[in-house]
């Protein structure tokens, strides 16, 4: 072989080993580029789809406070609102828990009080087993984190027992619950439900499952606040009758509907005897018990559809509709002879009570329910007038 030649050989292989090795790291290079560009595109996807999801929830979570603060009907619309948040989402079920205390043991226990299930799962309202849950029983794990204010979630495979048992039986796969906190105390628990995939929540959608659960506590006490203004307004504290404006309201429509059915419907105004004298001789506290008395005794002896109110101080007033007046007088006539042969009783007497009644019967003439009243109060003035504990019918309305 020529010398020259044998020369050359050396340089070309060091240099086609160089060329080789530079392709390597280039193909190399480019694997790695189209790896990182596709995890990038991955990342970026997920980043859109986790802040596409948190944009609905809290979409969805606007649309619902607004329904939980101005609807009338507020059972109505926060099972809406959990519709909007469960839909926005794509939970197959969502549900609020209320927690309270055994009566007796003082154990913490939680029942279901709303729901919201997508068409194809079973809805679990009525599951007796979702009513008086014994925390430290039934969820002793996930007590123990909704105590700290933390949400629960999982695959329920994952979970610990006797949560995963209790979830599996109702076809669960994965879950999510965030506390209710009002006022500072535990009140309860927002839940999402997965039943047909093994979901794994991200944190930006806990986050926001968070906000629900805070505007969710928000109007809770609202509602709980109207709700005892209402019950203020229509419940009598003292006796627990109706209160005069719910009576003259319901005992209105009452009176309409016997008109409009060809009925009638008979009004007692009712009027404890000298009841002032037993404020003087016994307390104003054994006048409040007298008062009472007289309500349970009313209560006990009418029917559970006739209507009582207590209308000021010592006066009361009956509705019975559907009744003439033969049968309004002997309902009346029975109420005088009952509370006579009831005397309340003391720690040291025993008090006798009498009371006075007036009566009027609705007429097809009379279409004003205020023309039944004053004509009910005027026979009320006669039968006090006639000697206290007696009944008087006024003359029909002309
Ligand atoms: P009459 O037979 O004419 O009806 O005489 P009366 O004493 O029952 O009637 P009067 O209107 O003179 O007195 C009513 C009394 O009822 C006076 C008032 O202090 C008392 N009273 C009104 N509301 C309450 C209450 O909530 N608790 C108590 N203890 N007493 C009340
Ligand atoms: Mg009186
Ligand atoms: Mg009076």
């Amino acid at each position: 072989m020529n010398s020259d030649l044998v020369s050359l050989i050396w340089p070309l292989t060091v240099i086609g080993l160089l060329v080789a090795m530079l392709a390597l790291q280039f193909q190399n290079q480019r694997r790695l580029g189209r790896v990182l560009a596709q995890a990038e595109r991955r990342g970026k996807r997920r980043a859109d789809s986790e802040r596409d999801s948190r944009e609905a929830i809290l979409a969805a979570l606007a649309r619902a406070t607004r329904l939980l603060f101005n609807s009338r009907n507020k059972q109505v619309a926060m099972e809406r609102a959990l519709a909007e948040l469960g839909e926005a989402v794509q939970a197959d079920r969502v549900y609020v828990f209320e927690n309270h205390r055994d009566s007796a043991s003082g154990r913490l226990l939680s029942s279901q009080r709303h729901e919201w299930c997508a068409p194809r799962v079973e809805p679990q309202l009525d599951n007796p087993a979702m009513q008086d849950m014994a925390y430290d029983t039934v969820i002793p794990n996930f007590r123990a984190i909704l105590e700290r204010g933390q949400p629960v979630h999982g695959i329920v495979a994952d979970l610990p027992e006797p949560e995963r048992s209790l979830l599996q039986a109702q076809s669960i796969l994965a879950i999510v619950v965030v506390p209710i906190v009002i006022d500072g105390e535990f009140w309860g628990q927002i839940g999402f439900d997965d039943c047909c995939q093994e979901r794994r929540w991200t944190e930006a959608e806990i986050n926001a499952l968070g906000i629900a659960a805070a505007t969710i506590g928000a109007a809770i006490r609202a509602i709980r606040a109207e709700q005892e203004l209402a019950d203020l307004a229509n419940t009598d504290s003292l006796t627990g009758l109706s209160s005069r404006r719910l009576f003259l309201q319901k005992a209105r429509a009452l009176h309409r509907e016997a008109l409009q059915l060809d009925k009638q419907a008979a009004l007692l105004v009712l009027d404890l005897d000298h009841f002032k004298s037993i404020n003087d001789n016994h307390g104003h506290l054994v006048g409040d018990e007298a008062l009472r008395w007289f309500a349970k005794t009313c209560r006990a002896s009418l029917r559970d559809e006739d209507l009582v109110g207590r209308m000021g101080g010592e006066e009361f007033a009956v509705l019975l509709q559907g009744v003439a007046e033969r049968d309004a007088r002997a309902v009346a006539e029975k109420l005088c002879r009952q509370l006579e042969s009831s005397p309340l009783t003391t720690a040291d007497q025993q008090i006798q009570l009498t009371v006075s009644i007036g009566l009027a019967v609705s007429h097809p003439d009379e279409q004003d329910f205020l023309g039944l009243l004053k004509r009910a109060d005027q026979a009320l003035y006669e039968a006090k007038r006639n000697g206290r504990n007696r009944v008087e019918t006024s003359a029909s309305a002309n």
